[in-house]
């Protein structure tokens, strides 16, 4: 197998607040495969975006990286000086948001805003990087590209400006691109669209991404691996087919049944109780003890190793411990079995 694009290994930030020290991120260990889809899922406040912040090393001051690497070309990312950083991002290392007008200037052309990435890391006339631009205007199905090219983000759906800030990401071709909840702001049939163009664009470029969402029934579409987080830490990692079909940490299986598929009645749908805990006094054990209705004893004392359930697929909990009872977690997720493998078949269909 070819070498990882990426490996973040015990990675822990604590945030210094007036509260105290905020433990957002404890001992994460995750590696990107080249090419694939890598999706981070779980609630808001589980950390996701702190990791991917991590990675391009765009922490705000109060942060501090407590422990771990992440590592890039042979290279430790947290080391590398800031010169070295900015020549990476943009260029190697590219990511898109949620909100595209974080990403785009009000006061400059798009079409000028596409060409700069090139301009600034690629020695390239002014005339190629617009003949680029124009290209890639056309690739993320920007219609009338010459004539938009002279356009102000404000004259653009919303839809149509993630296109834009997806066509800036990918112009210099990076190894990895961070997509963080890039279509939570959109509306359902444009989220499928941005999905289907994100999931082409790589594949044509051989991009390896990082996407991160709260919903795990965009994930089936796109991803071709999952890591669940929870508090801080990934609790399980698998293949798509493993989290969908399988499904082993009790908080998964919650996350499951919590997203709604679209022949499902409200009532259907069960939400998980409770809170993730107040990360300044993390528990110990299991993080997801207290809301896990088939939590033992040992998940409030003591942290689970992960389990390996396959050459594939980990599991941080105490259920998989050969002396733990054996539970079937996964009755009623049958119905959405059947939706998940609609959506990867219906995906696959139109490659
Ligand atoms: P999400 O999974 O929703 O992307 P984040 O990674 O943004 O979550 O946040 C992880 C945790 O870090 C949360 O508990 C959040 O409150 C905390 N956090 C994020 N940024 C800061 C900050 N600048 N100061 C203090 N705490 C922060
Ligand atoms: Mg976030």
């Amino acid at each position: 197998m070819t070498e990882d694009v990426l490996k973040i290994k015990h990675l822990s930030v604590d945030f210094r607040t007036m509260e105290g020290n905020v433990h957002a991120i404890r001992d994460v260990t995750l590696k990107l495969h080249p090419g694939e889809v890598l999706a981070l899922v779980g609630e808001s406040g589980s950390g996701k975006s702190v990791t991917t912040k991590t990675i391009m090393q765009l922490l705000p001051n109060n942060a501090e990286v407590v422990s771990g690497t992440v590592e890039y070309k042979g290279r430790n990312l947290l080391d590398l000086p800031e010169k070295k950083l900015q020549q990476l991002r943009g260029n190697e290392l590219a990511e898109i948001f949620q909100d595209p007008m974080t990403a785009l200037d009000p006061t400059v052309r798009v079409g000028k805003q596409i060409m700069e990435p090139l301009l600034n890391h690629k020695q390239m006339s002014k005339g190629e990087a617009k003949k680029q631009a124009l290209a890639i205007m056309n690739k993320v199905g920007i219609v009338n590209a010459k004539e938009r090219f002279n356009n102000f983000p404000y004259q653009f759906s919303g839809g149509m400006r993630q296109r834009i800030v997806i066509a800036m990401a990918l112009i210099c071709h990076p190894q990895i691109l961070i997509a963080d909840e890039p279509t939570t702001a959109l509306d359902v049939t444009i989220q499928s669209q941005i999905l289907r163009l994100i999931k082409q664009l790589k594949d044509e470029l051989g991009t390896a991404v990082i996407f991160i969402t709260h919903d795990l029934g965009v994930v089936a579409g796109i991803a071709d691996r999952v890591a669940v987080m929870y508090a801080g830490r990934i609790l399980e990692f698998g293949t798509v087919e493993d989290i969908f079909y399988h499904p082993q940490h009790p908080y998964t299986v919650g996350l499951l049944k919590s997203t709604p598929t679209m022949d499902m009645s409200e009532g259907e749908l069960e939400s998980i109780p409770g809170n993730p805990p107040n990360l300044i006094n993390p528990p110990v054990g299991d993080p997801f003890a207290s809301r896990n209705e088939y939590a033992l004893a040992i998940d409030y004392q003591k942290l689970p190793p992960f389990f390996k359930i396959s050459d594939t697929h980990y599991a941080a909990t105490w259920l998989l411990d050969k002396f733990a009872p054996k539970l079937d977690l996964t009755k009623k997720l049958e119905k959405r079995r059947v939706h998940y493998a609609n959506l990867v078949k219906e995906d696959n269909s139109d490659d």
